[in-house]
């Protein structure tokens, strides 16, 4: 299938699943290389990176713990505008190494939001784990220590991301057909 429609906009092929699933057995690999022997919490942030999480997780060789966090987003008080918090840390987190798991990171902007909230529970040592990055977009300074792909800046569907919330469950990455010639 190389292009796929969800409601209104046509998507076509970018990334497909035998590439994702060599990217994420690369990432594990990695994982597994620096972190054995550590206090690990994986943290995948919901929805979009269940997928990705759950086929990364499972090629993880070494004891950790798995728990999943989702930014809830609520309207503040007039002058503190709309707030992100953090919701479903259970685990103490502080002295161990917590691996942040995401989707993708466009600007930055959420994954900021996640790593001032984790600091406050004084982690020995936060990581990001992306599969996506799109580093024309990115406007923050933090490094991401595991990247599985750098895209353009385009807007991608499919393997847990979604489009108006459908799309979550294609095992390829499908891209919004691009106005210009820049694929992924
Ligand atoms: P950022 O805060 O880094 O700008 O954006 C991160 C969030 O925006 C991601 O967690 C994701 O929910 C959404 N996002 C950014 N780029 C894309 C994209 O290409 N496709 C989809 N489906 N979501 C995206
Ligand atoms: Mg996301």
């Amino acid at each position: 299938m190389n292009t796929v429609r969800i409601l209104d906009k046509e998507f076509e092929l970018c990334i497909p699943s035998e590439k994702i699933q060599e990217v994420v057995a690369r990432m594990a690999g990695q994982m597994n290389a620096d972190l054995a022997g550590n206090e690990v919490v994986f943290m995948p942030i919901l929805n979009g990176a269940f997928m990705f999480a759950s086929d990364l997780l499972r090629r993880i060789g070494f004891a950790c713990q798995i728990s999943f966090l989702r930014l809830a987003s609520y309207e503040g008080t007039a002058s503190s505008g709309s707030v992100k918090q953090l919701i479903g840390i259970t685990e103490k987190l502080h002295g161990k190494t917590v691996v942040v798991i995401e989707d993708i990171v466009d600007s930055g902007q959420t994954l900021d939001y996640i790593l001032r909230q984790l600091s406050a529970y004084e982690p020995a040592e936060i990581r990001v784990a992306a599969l996506l990055f799109k580093p024309e977009s990115y406007r923050y300074s933090y490094p991401i220590q595991y990247t599985g792909m750098e895209i353009p800046a385009q807007f991608v569907v499919g393997y847990g991301l979604d489009y108006e919330g459908y799309g979550r469950n294609l095992e390829d990455i499908y891209q919004l057909k691009p106005k210009n010639s820049e694929t992924c």
